[in-house]
């Protein structure tokens, strides 16, 4: 299976002179069968491929010399033929009100992203990017102020996770989230290369229900994920109780209404066993009625899943407020009493612009301009 977006530009090394100059296949991200199919085309037995797999993922390799259970010819050919190329890291900038860490991460082509690291108790949660920029249009995220510059490639995902442990130790993240930049499910076919490496026992190894893909309602893209039996959390962002509000603040709402993104999220929870959210961020004024959380409770009524509330994070130029903490207070007392279990999301970062929907890669920072 060729990787369409895996060969990288930089030419072969070692070519001998005067030979056309041949891509080098970028290796990371890419899943055991993949690596397999790439050692048969070069005469190499498939099972090399799983050998290369455990070396990138679970020893965390960062160069084909380290793979010492490969003949040393083998490497050396490797070197000519395959890179690894990670995500490099270009800031950190580290909260001062709690021990959030954001990380700029620029890939091999200029574009940049986000990640950010976040601490609660014995839990380290990882909020990768999947796309750089997003294409949705919602009103009240900073994300969609970018448009879309392209989608992350599955290497470009996992890198995330390989670069930030690299810095805090192997292991050490305990929670995956797609919450970061982008709409993950928009980048559907990289998204499940990169779950299907993180998720391998000879991979990352992460278990599937301590990752959650967020969504702003993809129907289509829900109805697949649960034919493909993924069983990550998965994390709907609602948003509104009305039609006519998420009109206004997700645009995609106009192709897929509440009652359909629900059932879709309803059905794949069904049919994988997977764990359902619902987040609902908490506008001021707009969906924030003691009404709407009534009216919440009694949509998510007939489906098992936990409620996520997320005060607004101020974005730039949003005409957007947070509301009051009483009133944040009241909607999940209405939610608690019409039994609907519902958490307050702490805000995390917001001094370095790392908290929920702040996420937007830095073009405009010097360091730019000292980058390669
Ligand atoms: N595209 C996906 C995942 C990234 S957004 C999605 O929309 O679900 C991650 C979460 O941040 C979503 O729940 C989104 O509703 C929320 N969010 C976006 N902008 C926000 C803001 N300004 N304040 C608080 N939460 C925000
Ligand atoms: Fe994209 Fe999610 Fe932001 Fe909407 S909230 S623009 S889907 S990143």
């Amino acid at each position: 299976m060729p990787h369409d977006l895996a060969v990288h530009s930089s030419a072969a090394a070692g070519v001998s002179a005067g030979a056309a100059a041949v891509p080098r296949v970028d290796f990371l991200g890419l899943d055991c069968d993949e690596l397999g199919a790439h050692m048969t085309s070069w005469g190499q037995p498939a099972y090399r491929g799983r050998q290369v797999f455990r070396w990138l993922y679970q020893g965390r390799a960062d160069g084909f010399g380290a793979m010492t259970n490969l003949p040393k010819s083998l490497r050396a050919e490797l070197a000519t033929r395959a890179e690894i190329v990670m995500p490099r890291l270009v800031t950190r900038a580290a909260s001062q009100r709690d021990s959030t860490v954001k990380y700029l991460f620029q890939f091999a082509d200029g574009e940049r992203a986000e990640t950010v690291l976040m601490h609660d108790g014995d839990r380290a949660t990882l909020c990768v990017s999947s796309q750089v920029g997003c294409n949705q249009g919602c009103t009240f995220c900073a994300t969609a102020q970018m448009g879309l510059a392209r989608n992350l490639t599955s290497g470009e995902m996992v890198g995330q996770l390989l670069e930030v442990e690299r810095e805090i130790g192997a292991g050490r993240v305990s929670n995956i989230v797609f919450m970061g930049m982008g709409e993950p499910l928009a980048n559907y076919k990289h998204l499940l290369r990169a779950l299907d490496v993180l998720t391998s026992p000879d991979g990352v190894g992460a278990p599937a229900r301590r990752i959650t893909v967020s969504t702003s309602g993809l129907v289509p893209a829900i109805d697949r994920y649960a034919r493909d039996g993924v069983k990550t959390g998965l994390a709907l962002s609602l948003n509104a109780t009305t039609d006519d509000v998420r009109d206004r603040l997700i645009p995609s709402n106009a192709r897929y209404k509440i009652r359909g993104v629900l059932d879709a999220c309803h059905a794949w929870a069904e049919a994988t066993g997977g764990r359902l959210t619902v987040e609902y961020v908490l506008l001021r004024g707009v969906n924030d009625s003691l009404e709407d959380g009534r009216r919440l409770a009694r949509l998510l009524d007939p489906i098992p899943c936990k409620v996520n509330l997320i005060p607004f994070n101020p974005i730039p130029g949003a005409t957007f407020a947070r509301p009051e903490a009483a009133r944040v207070a009241a909607f999940q007392k209405v939610l608690y009493d019409a039994r609907c279990v519902a958490t307050v999301r702490k805000t995390k970062g917001s001094d370095v612009a790392a908290a929920c929907g702040q996420l937007q890669a830095d073009y405009s920072s010097a360091d730019r301009a000292a980058s390669p």
